[in-house]
């Protein structure tokens, strides 16, 4: 069955040009996408990947990573084939570079109401849009969360936060909580490695959070690319400016995948380099993750007390008392109740 593409607009003679991501392409008739799975047929965009689910599991929600989100809950994680992105250092590769043939796409279709219902049954409280960009399978995505928050579903999103404000606009009502990778801070590095423009993610992390979506932030630590002194400076005083006493980042340690499958991992030393830059620029919830010998322990802003401990994905312990901590009654920011964002 074909899907029609949300955000295409006519631009005569058969091409059409796409609105869904920073990277508008303008797309003439029989061609795709930069994403490889909106395709232009006969001057109508269609979305190719529509329910063409390629994974579908139950997670911890800590292992998206959210931190402040339901803790302890299960999500249900979803992904199709295909990336409007093409990071070197793509650690989910063999699944978000679809090219034709690769049979990514020739998966059954599965429906919106037929995923809620599994998320249900397997006793999820969310669903996680997730592994890839789910702003490439978006149409579906957006059918499918509307059914979720009818059933009490919180709805996740994982995310390279390249999709434009008019795709922003339609997807912030259903979403509850999205975490944005801020893969490095200069252009750049966004432009060569990436393929793409740190300016289109640094708008929708501001959008979300201005909207009243709960943000989430994370960021690859890949050695000599984006950990520098200045560059995690920079953009930790950024992150605490634009999301201010909610700012949540997460420091994930790199191994060597895709393009970069020789580089070294990201060394301990360097992801406390990193924690401290963060805590000293103000951020009030770092997490260094990726690290398996260490908790993540989420503290109280205001008295210092542990209020969330996790051992890899696993709650080990959560002091919350209803959103706030257990010892000085401090609000603690987060969702911590789907459809009650603190
Ligand atoms: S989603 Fe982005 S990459 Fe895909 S066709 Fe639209 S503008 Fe191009």
């Amino acid at each position: 069955m074909k899907h029609k593409a949300m955000f295409q607009t006519r631009e005569g003679e058969g091409t059409v040009s796409c609105g869904l991501c920073g990277r508008r392409c303008v797309i003439p008739a029989g061609a795709r996408g930069f994403c490889q799975v909106r395709h232009n047929i006969d001057g109508v965009l269609y979305s190719e990947s529509w329910g063409r689910l390629i994974a579908a599991s139950v997670d911890p929600v800590e292992k998206k990573p959210f931190y402040h989100v339901c803790p302890g809950s299960q999500s249900f994680s979803v992904a199709t084939g295909g990336c409007n992105f093409r990071c070197g250092f793509c650690q989910n590769w063999r699944i978000s570079q679809h090219r034709d043939g690769d049979g990514l796409l020739d998966v059954a279709e599965v429906s919106p109401a037929q995923t809620v219902e599994d998320a249900l049954v397997a006793g999820c409280e969310s669903i996680s849009y997730t592994y890839t960009e789910p702003t490439i399978f978006f149409e579906w995505a957006l059918e499918t969360m509307t059914l979720a928050r009818q059933r009490g579903l919180g709805n996740l999103w994982v995310s390279n936060g390249a999709m434009t404000a008019e795709a922003r606009a339609e997807l912030a009502p259903f979403l509850d909580a999205i975490n944005i990778d801020l893969k490095a801070f200069r252009p750049k590095t966004y432009r060569d490695v990436c393929d793409g423009e740190l300016e289109w993610v640094k708008e929708s992390i501001a959008d979300f959070a201005a909207r009243g979506v709960w943000v989430e932030l994370t960021t690859l630590l890949v050695p000599g690319m984006n950990d520098s002194d200045d560059e995690l400076r920079t953009m930790a005083k950024w992150i605490a400016e634009t999301l201010g006493p909610k700012a949540v980042w997460h420091l994930s340690r790199f191994h060597g995948d895709y393009k970069m499958a020789d580089a070294d991992a990201t060394p301990l030393a360097t992801m406390d380099r990193a924690a401290k830059i963060a805590t000293d620029e103000g951020i009030a919830y770092v997490y260094a993750g990726n690290t398996p010998t260490r908790d993540a322990v989420t503290r109280c802003p205001g008295c210092g007390e542990a209020v969330i401990v996790r051992s890899g994905f696993a709650l080990s312990a959560n002091h919350l008392t209803g959103g706030a901590c257990h010892s000085c009654s401090r609000g603690i920011e987060g969702v911590w109740k789907f459809g009650a964002t603190v």
